[in-house]
């Protein structure tokens, strides 16, 4: 088995239905399965994006190195823990971008680009989204987009989207084991 130490995958979480906080929680705890976990983001607050009135986001990143050698497993996983949450894949669910219980989108397999029917990567919608950018230049400024060759600060200066990222909550609330 190749080291899983040796390549570093970056999460965006978001939760806006239900108990926001103990689905990120709990998210957090089974993404600690999928491999080693690094660094976590505080939690913050953020406008919906895409699909506007609905309720307000709790949004967070976190890094692992994934025990997974592949993206596209490692992204089945994800699927299969937003399931878990209650989301539900498919037309049923309703429209791309509508308030799921939780949201877990791969943003960075290490430095590799990716262009396929299921998974791009980075996460093209990186650059454009501040509730992604705040997070991820809280815990890893310097680390740079392999799309655009930009730091994250220098991207999150250059972001066009105005929504509010307001700060929400510590990183360890996400390291904790809930208590119910
Ligand atoms: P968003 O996360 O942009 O709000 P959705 O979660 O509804 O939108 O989109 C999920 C779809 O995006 C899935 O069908 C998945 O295959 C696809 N996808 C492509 N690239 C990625 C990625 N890097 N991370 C997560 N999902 C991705
Ligand atoms: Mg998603």
């Amino acid at each position: 088995m190749r080291s899983p130490a040796s390549l570093e995958a970056w999460i965006g979480l978001g939760s806006n239905l239900g108990d926001r906080e103990a689905h990120l929680r709990r998210a957090v705890e089974r993404l600690a399965g999928l491999g080693i976990l690094g660094r976590t983001s505080s939690l913050y607050e953020t406008d919906p994006w895409g699909v506007p009135g609905q309720p307000p986001y709790l949004n967070a990143v976190v890094s692992l190195a994934p025990a997974a050698a592949d993206p596209r497993a490692f992204l089945a996983q994800l699927q299969r823990i937003e399931r878990e949450a209650g989301r539900v894949p498919g037309p049923r669910w309703g429209p791309r971008w509508g308030p799921r219980p939780l949201d877990l989108d791969l943003l960075f397999w290490g430095d590799l680009r990716l262009k396929s029917a299921d998974l791009t990567l980075p996460h093209p919608e990186i650059p454009g989204r501040r509730f992604v950018l705040v997070p991820l230049a809280e815990v890893a400024p310097d680390l740079i987009h392999p799309d655009s060759g930009l730091i994250i600060s220098r991207l999150l200066e250059l972001c066009p989207d105005s929504g509010a990222v307001r700060l929400w909550g510590r990183p360890d609330r996400l390291r904790h084991p809930d208590p119910t």
